[in-house]
């Protein structure tokens, strides 16, 4: 399976999502991490500790996508719609990571409605969910089903333990000495169990 996970806005979890993704999914088969995002974001994770499957720039890719069964890719934020087509085209599905503030819940919609003109399989994460009682996480996710579009039923809590992980160059489930790395790595093992069980 071909994962890749695209942005209009930075900051949005989208790199932590394709980490978190691949870790997933090695556990199922051979996965690559494509880091096709200009900051080299998933290469400085795995460079500055170690994660359970391989990272490659984009570059790289080709020679090493035939000898993995999953590939997910990281890709630039704000791609343009030339790019955006690229992408969409080129993936069995498109992860759309977004923080549910009103900035980055427009740039999502801004994103879909391009996507709506394309043959493309494409489904929203909401990322960054504060803790309650704030109810930003379930409004954005209502207002998301309430128009029709495709949203994973499970969202990723904002936890300091996602920090942590991405200091440490690890996979938020191998934090060692933190309550939170059990919640925090559930949220994107039910994604994950979403895309393939
Ligand atoms: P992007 O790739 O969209 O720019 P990143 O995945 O690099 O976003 O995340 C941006 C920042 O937010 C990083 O410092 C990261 O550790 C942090 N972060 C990402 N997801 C979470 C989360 N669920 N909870 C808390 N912090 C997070």
């Amino acid at each position: 399976m071909i994962i890749t996970v695209a942005s209009f806005k930075g900051g949005v979890g989208k790199t932590t999502t394709a980490l978190h993704l691949a870790t997933y999914f090695q556990n199922k088969a051979a996965t690559l991490l494509v880091d096709g995002d200009l900051n080299r974001s998933a290469l400085d994770w795995s460079t500055r500790g170690s994660l359970p499957f391989k990272v490659v720039d984009e570059k790289q890719a080709v020679k090493y996508a035939r000898q993995y069964e999953h590939i997910v890719i990281d890709t630039p934020a704000r791609p343009n719609t030339e790019e955006l087509k690229t992408i969409a085209e080129g993936c069995d599905l498109l992860v759309l990571p977004t923080s549910p503030d009103a900035l980055a819940m427009g740039a999502t919609l801004q994103m879909v409605d391009f996507l709506g003109t394309l043959d493309t399989n494409y489904r929203i994460l909401i990322t960054l969910i504060p803790p309650h009682p704030s109810r930003v996480g379930e409004e954005a996710k209502a207002a998301i089903e309430r128009a029709g579009l495709p949203i994973f039923k499970s969202g990723i809590r904002r936890l300091a333990v996602f920090q942590r992980a991405a200091l440490e160059g690890i996979p938020v489930n191998a934090v060692k000495g933190d309550a939170y790395s059990g919640i925090a790595w559930r949220c994107y093992y039910e994604v994950g169990q979403e895309i393939l069980p």
